[in-house]
């Protein structure tokens, strides 16, 4: 199984970069990635700098390159969500800075468009294919909550009148399982189901947008699966979890340039990504002590990170030369946790 070499490597933690392609009108820039290998491999060039030191090399467990498609991605993905169906905890996420095809990887350009579909429509799509291709031995019970973390606030993104989307209490460790006990939570049948609550989170994501700058690139938005499953012979239950994560951009803020609200969301959005690099870290190294409690994400996550769970990490590039400081710095980011 995929997952039983990488466990020996270094537990349950993955770590797979994808380059996105330039946008069409973007041909004619210079590319960053210089090498893509089969193993892994991904070599940066620093286009402005001459002489040997201007290449880096980074390894992960695998490299998409721009010619990747939807489903290629999915792929290696796919024993994940198996296991979640077996009782295990899953995490999955994308980090970069923005452009560089988070959402893309997560959610798709289009849902109308299947062979588009993101990690997180195909994700669901399997879970229920597989619960129905068990159905003579298992019956399962998937349901769904949408959340978004902006400011260390964590907002409903399901409900439906617009009412108090804001969260005032949650806990990290409830009996029923839930990190965010009061985020609405809605049984799902079938993809479509899921399409159309997605639907609703993208619109409820929205409404918060400022004029200066769209709210989705400086929030967290987690998408949680739950799945009860129970032995039709035995009547044994069993519970798996799948968290979906499409994180804010990770780029840098020029602090001589942001100023009040601009300067808190990117302050906020600094410490709550460190928080989860720290939580990876800690893991990757086998830490004794793992700090989830220093970000709301990484206690929204908790369940879903460490312990029996696996996680997924895209890094996700954008190829331009423009970004090649911001390239960077993602891939230390990476490279630490990795
Ligand atoms: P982010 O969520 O990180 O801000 P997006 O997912 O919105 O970035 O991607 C930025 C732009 O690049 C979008 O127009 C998106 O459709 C496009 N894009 C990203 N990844 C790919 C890809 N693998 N293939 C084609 N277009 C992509
Ligand atoms: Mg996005």
């Amino acid at each position: 199984k995929l997952f039983n070499e990488v466990q020996e490597l270094k537990g349950n933690i993955r770590v797979y970069c994808r380059v996105r392609p330039f946008l069409a009108g973007q041909i004619a820039k210079q590319t960053t990635i210089d090498y893509i290998g089969e193993n892994g491999e991904l070599l940066v060039i620093n286009p402005s700098k001459q002489g040997k030191d201007n290449h880096r090399m980074f390894k992960f467990n695998k490299v998409f390159a721009p010619s990747a498609s939807q489903e290629e991605v999915f792929h290696d993905t796919q024993p994940l969500i198996r296991s979640v169906l077996d009782g295990f905890n899953v995490c999955i996420f994308a980090y970069g800075q923005t452009g560089s095809g988070k959402t893309y990887t997560m959610t798709g350009p289009n849902a109308s468009s299947k062979k588009d579909w993101g990690v997180n429509y195909r994700a669901l799509n399997d879970l229920f294919d597989i619960s129905q291709k068990r159905k003579n031995s298992f019956t399962y019970e998937i349901t769904v909550q949408m959340v978004e973390i902006y400011n260390e606030q964590v907002r409903d993104l399901l409900k439906t009148d617009g009412s108090q989307r804001r969260l005032g209490i949650w806990a990290t460790s409830q009996p029923n399982g839930l990190a965010v006990p009061d985020a609405s939570i809605y049984p799902v049948q079938s993809t479509s189901d899921v399409l159309d609550l997605m639907q609703i989170g993208q619109m409820n994501r929205a409404v918060g947008a400022t004029a200066l700058n769209e709210r989705s690139s400086r929030s967290h938005s987690v998408l949680t699966v739950h799945v009860r499953g129970v032995d039709l012979e035995s009547g044994a239950a069993l519970r798996g979890c799948l968290n979906l994560v499409d994180l804010a951009g990770s780029e840098r803020v020029d602090r001589s340039e942001a100023t009040g609200d601009r300067l808190k969301e990117a302050q906020h959005i600094n410490r709550s990504l460190s928080a989860l690099g720290d939580v990876i870290f800690a893991l990757a190294q086998k830490s004794s002590h793992v700090p989830y409690r220093n970000s709301k994400l990484t206690q929204i996550l908790q369940s879903s990170l460490g312990g029996q769970a696996k996680t997924l990490m895209f890094v996700q590039l954008n190829p331009d030369v423009e970004s090649y400081s911001e390239t960077v710095s993602t891939l230390k980011f990476a490279e630490r946790v990795s």
